[in-house]
């Protein structure tokens, strides 16, 4: 396939006050020497592969010295798209990178659209369809356990295992088109069918183990959405504060999220934490009040997992009872909190209320209990240290959707063997199914799928 030029702003993961100008096509290498003086007087266009280059970015135009730059030059085919690779890095600030990306345009590469660079990566074969979308989500990513996931995915670990199990399920469809085929031998129909069915069930076995790891993914993926309950003056912002402070906030705006509940992300141990709705809490110190019963509601339902806050140092009350119940059967810790004061609270009942969750003694005051807090929280979801670097986890939605489609048509084929449907149409099932995981690894995908996918990239990336 034949590409034209084209060149973004790509910052570097982490950022920094460096800018990188990138640039891959045909003309990369000649148009960044068209712009660039050495002070050596070397040209880009004799120099090695996978080399860097001091020097000055210049409009030749008006002779004048635009930024002082570090060039690299890599040459298809390894590079990240196949192609041949220029990456200008400036130390200037956003304006100075801005205007050496105006002038690599005006020498005539076309500004990348967004997800670009990767899709080109995936459409030269560089990599697949579960990797593209690791990089998506490393761009993403919340804390360093969530980026070894995606490192992960993008290593090729999640298609790795797909590809096996699509595999296995050609392995046993040939087989059976082998046995429909001969259908000489007595017991061909049995064998086909036993076969069949222990085939569907190790396939179905092994989707069932992919997705259970989706819970971790997802919540490594978009932090665990997290609310603070409790009656007021409890401790809530508090506890808020202690969490933000003690913890490194990772993001405190996503760009092109428009929700209007405000979060606050701080990594406790690894584990992401979304603290929703923390904006309630601070201002009107009631959810409830600031965005209604409905929406409350709905952000209660949607929560991971609850901290709810109750007064050592208050009777318990018919609200808290309340809150117990809107709360039932959901992922919570209970947090008693003011221990440095005298105890008015029936310690009995709230374990009684708790239903064996994990409580909490607390002084938000003296800075007591956020350590077995944390622990607790880490504990609950990640099952003390769970080493990520040899596990696949399944995060991205897309990939959870196909999983469980490919599932639906394993359970259809199973079902199908075990009530004596004919053959042929359970080896419908076991194609469909073939067919579907097939699309997490992009090896059976339509181009608008493609298309789609990758607009949804950063841009430059
Ligand atoms: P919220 O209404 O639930 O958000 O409660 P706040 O966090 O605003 O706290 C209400 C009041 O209780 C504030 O004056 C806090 O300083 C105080 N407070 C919070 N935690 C403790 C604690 O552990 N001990 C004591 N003595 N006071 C606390
Ligand atoms: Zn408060």
């Amino acid at each position: 396939m034949e590409f034209d030029t084209i060149a973004a702003i790509s910052t570097p993961l982490g950022e920094g006050a460096i800018g990188i100008v990138r640039i891959t096509g045909p003309d990369a290498i000649k148009i960044a020497d068209d712009i660039f003086q050495s002070p050596s007087g070397k040209t880009l266009m004799e120099v090695n592969s996978h080399t860097i280059h001091y020097g000055f970015i210049i409009d030749k135009r008006e002779n004048k010295k635009i930024e002082e730059v570090m060039v690299s030059i890599m040459k298809g085919p390894k590079t990240f798209t196949r192609e041949d690779v220029v990456e200008i890095n400036c130390h200037g600030g956003l304006l100075s990178v801005n205007r050496v990306l105006q002038l690599v345009l005006t020498k005539g590469a076309r500004i990348a659209e967004p997800g670009e660079f990767t899709k080109r990566a995936f459409v030269n074969g560089r990599i697949d369809l579960s990797q593209a979308e690791a990089v998506m989500d490393l761009i993403r990513a919340k804390t360093d356990r969530a980026m070894n996931v995606a490192l992960g995915q993008m290593e090729g670990r999640l298609s790795k295992k797909i590809r096996k199990l699509r595999q296995e399920i050609l392995e046993v469809l040939a087989q059976v088109e082998v046995n429909i085929d001969y259908p000489e031998y007595d017991d061909v129909e049995e064998m086909t069918h036993t076969l069949l069915q222990e085939k569907a069930k190790y396939v179905k076995n092994e989707i069932e183990k992919l997705l259970e790891t989706s819970k971790q993914g997802k919540i490594l993926r978009e932090g665990l959405a997290t609310v603070i309950i409790g009656r007021p003056n409890v401790g809530k912002s508090s506890l808020l504060n202690s969490f933000v402070h003690e913890n490194k906030a990772i993001v405190t705006d996503i760009p092109g999220t428009t929700r209007d509940v405000i979060e606050e992300y701080v990594n406790v141990r690894g584990v992401p934490l979304r603290l929703v709705d923390t904006a309630g809490i601070r201002e009107t110190e009631d959810i409830v009040e600031r965005i209604g019963v409905e929406r409350s509601r709905k952000v209660l339902k949607e929560a991971d997992l609850i901290l709810f806050v109750v007064n050592y140092n208050e009777e318990i009350t018919e609200e808290d009872r309340k809150l117990f119940e809107t709360i039932k059967g959901m992922d919570a810790i209970i947090i008693i909190n003011k221990l440095d004061l005298p105890q008015k609270l029936d310690i009995e009942e709230i374990k009684k209320l708790a239903e064996g969750r994990t409580i909490i003694y607390a002084s938000m005051k003296d800075d007591k209990g956020m350590d077995e807090l944390e622990q607790a929280i880490s504990s609950m979801y990640f099952k003390g240290e769970i080493e990520t670097s040899d596990l696949t986890y399944v995060s991205n939605a897309r990939h959870i959707a196909l999983l469980n489609n490919a599932m639906q048509m394993i359970d259809e084929a199973l079902f199908g063997v075990e009530s004596g449907v004919p053959i042929d149409i359970v080896q419908i099932d076991m194609t469909k199914s073939w067919e579907t995981l097939g699309e997490i690894t992009g090896d059976s995908v339509h181009d608008e799928l493609i298309n789609q996918l990758f607009s949804q990239f950063c841009l430059g990336k």
